[in-house]
């Protein structure tokens, strides 16, 4: 079932959009957490971190090299940042399309709770 982020994707409802390529799309989280709260999406819907093989290895090393780029970009790669893949209840994820958070812009406590 298609989430919210599909809806992102679409441009069915609005976003910040902060980076988009064919693979990729980057927006500011609604909720944020942090001065700087990216979240990077893959445009192929994909539940959980559960639901990647060896066929989606590109796409999350993509995501993965973005975040670092977006960092830079938003000027907290030298202060710091964290990125996270919550996964299912347990791991907090409330959106079943894999996203990887982008945090930073003021010190992040750990650990986590
Ligand atoms: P998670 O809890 O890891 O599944 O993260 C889902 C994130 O999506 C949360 O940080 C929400 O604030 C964020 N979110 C939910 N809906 C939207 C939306 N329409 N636009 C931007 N961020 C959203």
């Amino acid at each position: 079932m298609s989430t919210i982020f599909s809806k992102i994707i679409n441009k069915e409802i609005p976003a910040k959009i902060v980076y988009e390529d064919d693979e990729l799309l980057a927006f500011n989280d609604v909720n944020p957490q942090a001065p700087i709260h990216i979240l990077i999406i893959p445009k192929k819907e994909i539940k959980t971190l559960n639901h990647l093989d060896s066929s989606n290895q590109a796409i999350v090393g993509k995501m993965v090299l973005l975040a670092k780029d977006l960092a830079k970009k938003y000027n907290i790669h030298e202060s710091g940042y964290r990125t996270i893949f919550n996964c299912n209840d347990d791991g907090g994820q409330t959106v079943f399309h894999i996203h990887l958070h982008l945090i930073g812009g003021r010190p992040l406590s750990w650990p986590p709770g």
